[in-house]
């Protein structure tokens, strides 16, 4: 069986309950059951040392549907989503099946427990459709060569990476793997991306956030304001730009309980590609 390391794209069917994975904590902050002790028990300790952590998870969630809404009501009907978490209704290709019904999306996770839940993701419409790929987002090859099975690249995609890339260090390829997606997508393209952030909270709160995570085992990259707006070089951000999650078009949702004394940590954008 293959081993889980940090530094190799995997493809292990096995769930590793031995240490706390990002899906299964942040599914614990949403409240799910799909989690084991070793992610409860750092979970607590955020939730202990950061209230409201569990607020701004589905802060980030609610962006998620406001972003899609949005997207596919500019006429994209394509959606490739990657570090797509546990399913937690309503998934983002329910979200865009409502818009247009022949919304087509391709999920990607590097978690088992995501693909354990696959066929709960995997019933869409019958005009559209809906597939998963269990594989690192540094494996952009491997991502695409699926992706181009029910996506047609030659046309506009929207690209989301949610919550995800705080998982990943600079050192890790974060920025070599966006460009590599970019680079794939056609003009009239999207990409949507949240990302944790430092810049609302004190740097010692940020801090000890980050020393959490390292001891227990996993990366948090918080980065500032310039270092997300690098992930956008050569796009076009849509009004409003690079804001904060609850800013960007909180019109198209409702807000989240408890949000009104919570600022949710995270940058949003929504940039099309020229
Ligand atoms: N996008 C969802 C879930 C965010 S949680 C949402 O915003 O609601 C982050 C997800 O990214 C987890 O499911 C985790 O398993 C996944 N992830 C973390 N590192 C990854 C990597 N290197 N490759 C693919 N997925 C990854």
């Amino acid at each position: 069986m293959e081993q889980q390391n940090a530094d190799t794209p995997v493809r292990s069917m096995r769930i590793d309950t031995g240490r706390p994975h990002p899906a299964r904590m942040y599914d614990w902050f949403l409240g799910g059951k799909d989690n084991y002790p070793v992610d409860e028990e750092l979970g607590r300790q955020l939730v202990a040392f950061a209230p409201a952590i569990p607020v701004m998870a589905r802060m980030n969630r609610a962006f998620m549907h406001r972003a899609t809404r949005w997207v596919a009501g500019q006429g994209v009907r394509q959606f490739l989503d990657i570090g797509t978490g546990i399913p937690t209704e309503p998934n983002l290709h329910q979200v865009a099946q409502e818009v247009a019904p022949d919304a087509r999306v391709v999920y990607c996770d590097n978690d088992p427990i995501v693909l354990a839940h696959a066929e709960a993701l995997l019933h869409g419409t019958a005009e559209g459709a809906v597939d998963y790929v269990q594989a690192d987002a540094r494996d952009t090859a491997a991502i695409l060569e699926h992706a181009r099975k029910v996506l047609d690249f030659d046309r506009p995609v929207a690209l989301s990476l949610i919550a995800l890339l705080h998982f990943l260090g600079d050192d890790d390829g974060a920025y070599e793997l966006v460009e590599r997606l970019k680079e794939a997508l056609a003009p009239g393209s999207w990409l949507i991306m949240s990302h944790l952030t430092p810049d609302f909270h004190p740097e010692e709160a940020a801090q000890k956030v980050r020393d959490m995570y390292k001891a227990g085992g996993l990366t948090l990259d918080l980065r500032g304001r310039d270092r997300f707006a690098r992930f956008f070089e050569g796009l076009e951000p849509a009004a409003p730009g690079i804001v904060a999650a609850e800013e960007w078009h909180p019109e198209l949702g409702e807000p989240v309980a408890g949000q009104e004394d919570v600022h949710s940590g995270a940058y949003v954008a929504v940039a099309r590609k020229p």
